[in-house]
């Protein structure tokens, strides 16, 4: 809030056209209504849970303008409790909305809390989702474990063909939920193709029973990938990953129409996934400002690591959305671009090995690197600086019975890597030792 009026400061109003966003990421939005720190350079952390009200006038105005974003659009915020709003969330949500294009940005907790939450106010009783079969472990526990209790269904089908959609869809349907890259395969979906299919079938349908489309794009960050450019209407983000990008705070996102900011808070309110404040400063300090140095060096870094793989004997397949023997990867190419619109196929990288026993195997090889390997750690998550590496069919996706990991795009044996910011060469040097040894 300015005391004098005056605006932070004074900046050309053509920033978009003749700045790239490399350096718009690093000097943000610029201007905000949100918080007056005209003389810091580095936005300060706010850790108030309550704000002074001044007058119980004020307090009542305050509760007014929650959550009602057109009415009060210019307005300075009235700033009441954490829950609702604060400083540092509202200036990170700004930035977020910026970066992936999208009108509005609701941050939560964690990324489960955004997925949660966008599936809350889209869905109710009754209501039936279609999602690709490969999904983030915990969405499907999500899917699995909860909503049978408020009969909503899930529809699991493979998406890499978006006509099975018209097969599946029925008056019931309200929202097509999918990753691309999925987490852990790699699978591609065509964006552009699922929103056109999605609005053909909109086309018949009354307002409240059209279809949204969600994507999670956590695995591409905006810096690869930016889904609502393809007329995605929802894009869903884990902080903790890519956009945080140094592993040390949680956080979650919701980009999408501003008419649904709203409910979106409201929701937020009252369930209460609300994003710490020390963690969105840390992202809005140190994450965001550096997801394209990051990301831009984690992308060449996988590409090397992946050719590499490919070429080796021990190697049954290599899932790359980079490689040239990818047989989506003209989907990859369409809708992988980064901010200056360089082929830009991600950091994660899904593999496995040969052998009678794949599971025996996969664990040999990621045992090996979890005792000995410096540039690679046994952890799972993503986007970090350092080379991390998992096997899903027993971490982050044991939640799929063994019996049903082929249903879901799962191999019993797949390697998760998640390319870091160590040098390719020496990451290579280590798979060579792995591989050598088992
Ligand atoms: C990690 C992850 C999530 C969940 O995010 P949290 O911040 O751990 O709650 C969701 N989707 C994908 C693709 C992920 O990798």
């Amino acid at each position: 809030m300015k005391k004098d009026g005056k605006k932070t400061k004074s900046i050309p109003t053509n920033v978009e056209e003749n700045y790239s966003m490399d350096s718009r990421l690093i000097n943000g939005k610029n201007i905000t209504n949100k918080w007056d720190y005209s003389h810091h350079v580095t936005a300060p952390i706010s850790s108030s849970t309550t704000f002074r009200l001044d007058s119980v006038n004020r307090g009542a105005q305050g509760f007014m303008q929650f959550a009602h974003t057109k009415e009060f659009k210019h307005t300075d915020p009235i700033y009441i409790y954490d829950r609702l709003g604060e400083p540092n969330k509202d200036i990170l949500e700004e930035n977020l909305a910026y970066v992936e294009k999208g009108e509005t940005a609701v941050s939560f907790s964690s990324g489960m809390g955004a997925i949660s939450a966008v599936l809350g106010v889209l869905t109710k009783s009754g209501d039936e989702i279609i999602t690709h079969r490969t999904l983030y472990g915990c969405t499907i526990s999500l899917f699995n474990n909860w909503y049978p209790r408020y009969n909503i269904g899930i529809v699991p089908v493979d998406l890499t063909d978006p006509k099975t959609i018209k097969q599946v869809v029925t008056e019931k349907t309200r929202v097509i939920y999918f990753e691309t890259p999925a987490n852990p395969n790699l699978d591609l979906i065509d964006l552009k193709e699922i929103s056109s299919i999605v609005k053909e079938i909109n086309k018949n349908r009354n307002e409240d029973q059209k279809i949204v489309t969600i994507v999670d794009n956590t695995f591409a960050t905006p810096f690869c990938q930016r889904p609502l450019e393809f007329g995605i209407d929802f894009v869903v983000h884990s902080l903790t990953k890519g956009i945080g990008g140094f592993g040390t705070d949680m956080g979650g996102v919701v980009i999408g129409p501003e008419k649904y900011r709203d409910i979106l808070l409201l929701y937020r309110k009252d369930f209460g996934a609300v994003l710490n404040t020390k963690s969105a400063w840390a992202i809005l300090t140190y994450g965001l400002p550096t997801v394209a140095l990051r990301q831009r060096r984690q992308v060449e870094t996988a590409q090397k690591v992946a050719e590499f793989l490919e070429k080796q004997p021990k190697v049954k397949f290599v899932n790359y959305p980079g490689l040239k023997s990818n047989k989506n990867q003209k989907i990859a190419k369409k809708q992988m671009r980064d901010f200056d619109g360089n082929f830009a196929p991600g950091s994660m990288i899904y593999f496995a090995l040969k052998g009678d026993d794949p599971r025996r195997i996969g664990a040999k090889f990621m045992d090996w690197i979890a005792d000995n390997a410096y540039t690679m750690t046994l952890a799972v998550s993503l986007g970090h600086t350092r080379t991390l590496i998992e096997h899903p069919a027993s971490m982050t996706h044991s939640v799929v019975p063994p019996e049903n990991l082929e249903k879901r795009g799962l191999d019993l044996g797949g390697v998760r890597l998640a390319v870091g910011l160590e040098s390719a060469e020496d990451i290579i040097k280590d798979l060579k030792l792995a591989l050598k040894n088992i």
